[in-house]
């Protein structure tokens, strides 16, 4: 075989559901020389990084961490640490990734309770509160932002029913993480995991996640060992949390830096600043879409600023314009995924990529195309 050239990608513009685009001090960071993973200025990194985690999610957690794998792995952290064989676990499903959820707990062995909405609205908060009395709930499980349909959950009220029935609350926050109002403290949320790509603008392939106190209760009175050994956190807290860092797996130290970078860029613009940013920029391409003939699938209250599910104009050919938005102008948008698929798009406004130039680029190349 011939020598391979030296990688060379499109310069490409990123409003899908994720990865977003990187500022250039993220990617600047990820090139730092490397040291080791247990190197004492490594683990200041891993310090840094956890304040600024907390920070980020107004939590005061003490087990708040970095899985070293993407949002998919802290979903699954977060479910076998607490659902044992037999336990009853209420997830809720109102798109791709409360379906993922579900299948997770059954894996674990847990009995799982099902609240389901259509895909596009919200989950009832009445029909938690019939599946919580129908049990004996070990935790609920719900998606904040749901990405396959550009949903926001309101969580406050589900959290109340469930601390009511004794149970822990888990909460997906991959998407809304950095983007949207976040609260884990005050919301009472007892587990929670996110994502590096999103909202953040940090490289894929790692996932913040936050235990509470009550959760931690829940992890050390397991009857069974935690099914999975890389995602254990009995062992995986003595690595970020413990006093003596033992090893426990090499932590991937480039995306550690990139996500360093990435959390000081959101503390410097600040939070309440980021989201309204991430407002602004969502109704700035609603107008445009809508001058279009865009329909939004989700109802005002529940939209998501960060994620926008639009339904297809009828006549227009949608993969051919995603792909020749790709091809000829280097924008990357989302299709829609399960019933959806071929019926919306899913236009990300994440972090980096959440600007009045993405918003007129884009706007630019479908009134081209259209
Ligand atoms: C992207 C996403 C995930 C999965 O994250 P990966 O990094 O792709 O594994 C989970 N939940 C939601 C809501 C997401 O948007």
């Amino acid at each position: 075989m011939e020598n391979l050239k030296e990688l060379n990608t499109s310069t490409r513009v990123l409003m899908g559901p994720g990865p977003s685009d990187v500022h250039s001090r993220v990617l600047r960071a990820m090139s730092t020389p490397l040291v080791g993973h247990l190197d004492p200025e490594f683990l200041m990194v891993m310090d840094d990084i956890k304040v600024m985690v907390q920070e980020t999610l107004q939590t005061q957690n003490p087990l708040t961490f970095v899985v070293s794998a993407p949002g998919s792995a802290g979903m699954e952290c977060c479910l076998v640490n607490l659902l044992e064989p037999g336990d009853e676990a209420v997830i809720c499903i109102h798109g791709v990734f409360g379906t993922r959820l579900a299948d997770i707990a059954e894996r674990c062995g847990a009995k799982v309770i099902k609240v389901e909405a259509d895909w596009g609205t919200p989950i009832d908060p009445n029909n938690v509160k019939k599946a919580l009395a129908s049990c004996k709930p070990k935790l609920v499980a719900i998606v904040h932002a749901e990405t396959s349909t550009g949903v926001l959950q309101p969580l406050e009220e589900i959290s109340k029913m469930t601390k009511e029935a004794g149970a822990l609350l888990v909460v997906d926050a991959v998407t809304s993480f950095c983007g949207t109002e976040l609260k884990v403290d005050e919301w009472g949320i007892d587990a929670l995991y996110s994502g590096s790509q999103k909202c953040l603008s940090a490289p894929p392939g790692l996932s913040p996640v936050t235990f509470s106190q009550a959760a931690i209760d829940v992890l050390e009175n397991r009857k069974t060992k935690v099914q999975s050994w890389f995602l254990d956190l009995t062992m995986v807290k003595n690595y970020w949390a413990g006093a003596k860092r033992a090893y426990h797996h090499t932590a991937p130290v480039s995306a550690m830096f990139a996500m360093r970078e990435a959390l000081r860029i959101v503390l410097e613009e600040g939070l309440e600043n980021r989201f309204e940013r991430h407002r602004k920029n969502h109704e700035l391409l609603r107008d445009g879409l809508e001058r279009l003939g865009f329909e939004f699938l989700v109802s005002e209250p529940y939209r998501l600023p960060m994620l926008n599910a639009v339904r297809i104009p009828a006549g227009v050919d949608e993969a051919l314009v995603r792909k020749r938005l790709l091809d000829e102008y280097n924008i990357e948008i989302g299709g829609g995924l399960g019933p959806f698929a071929g019926k919306i798009w899913r236009i990300g406004l994440m972090g980096e990529s959440a600007t009045p130039n993405h918003v007129n680029m884009l706007m630019a190349a479908l009134k081209q195309l259209m």
